[in-house]
């Protein structure tokens, strides 16, 4: 299986007002295609720092990564956020979707954001969000929606663009059990069927458990757990 994703010794440390605080001290991790990978570890361990320098949204002091051969630690501004908009998806707590929008409109953005046709957006989507069982709440804006289903429209938003990885950071954390294990399924199902590596971060071990492989975050190191 070729690898989407490779970490080499990143560290990343934080300057606060009682000193330095290494966060990171020296990850490694290689994520195939397609590979369903749960992230756990204590709150404050790092793993949100994490998914931020995997996702390009922040810098690593030192260390090697690659997403599909490229080299995301040196990237210019610009040059991220085309590798963003292109090979990353990202779900987190909140649904973080537009108000304003429809669900159908929320989905399409990333598309329109791409340069694809308002036709070929719209039709992605509405299929997209069909087979997340969303087809009859296609017009409905977020505020119309229940916790479960915003939350399937944010997935259906981060794998619209058919990125290499999403990263999810405790996607279900907002939502009951019941509701929980029901987006972990469509997300699931959704990326295996897309053949689209997932990263997700979340405190469920029942959750973690249905993924291929647990790595623990723990004193700034990954390990099996
Ligand atoms: P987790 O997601 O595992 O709960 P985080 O990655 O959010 O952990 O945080 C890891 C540690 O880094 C925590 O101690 C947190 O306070 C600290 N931290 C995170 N972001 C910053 C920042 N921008 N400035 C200073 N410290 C930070
Ligand atoms: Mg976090």
């Amino acid at each position: 299986m070729s690898i989407v994703l490779s970490l080499k010794n990143i560290r990343k440390a934080f300057q606060t007002a009682s000193g330095s605080v290494q966060v990171l001290n020296g990850v490694n991790l290689d994520i195939c295609a397609g590979e369903f990978v749960a992230i756990v570890g204590e709150s404050g361990s790092g793993k949100s720092t994490l998914l931020h320098i995997l996702g390009t949204l922040a810098p690593a002091d030192s260390g090697e990564a690659h997403l599909d051969q490229h080299d995301i630690t040196t990237l210019s501004d610009t040059h991220a956020a085309n590798i963003r908009n292109e090979k990353i998806g990202f779900i987190y707590q909140a649904h973080h979707l537009i108000p304003e929008l429809s669900a159908l409109e929320n989905v399409m953005l990333p598309l329109l954001v791409a340069g694809k046709s308002k036709r070929e957006a719209s039709e992605k989507s509405a299929e997209l969000l069909t087979r997340l069982r969303l087809g009859h709440r296609l017009d409905h804006t977020p505020a119309r929606l229940s916790g479960g289903e915003a939350q399937r429209v944010a997935v259906a938003r981060a794998l619209v663009n058919k990125p290499s990885i999403i990263l999810a950071d405790e996607p279900t954390g907002n939502l009951d059990e019941k509701t929980a294990q029901d987006v972990f399924d469509a997300m699931k199902t959704l990326c295996q069927e897309e053949k689209t590596a997932v990263i997700v971060v979340t405190h469920s071990m029942e959750l973690a458990s249905q993924t291929h492989r647990i790595l623990r975050l723990n004193s700034g190191v990954l390990k099996h757990d």
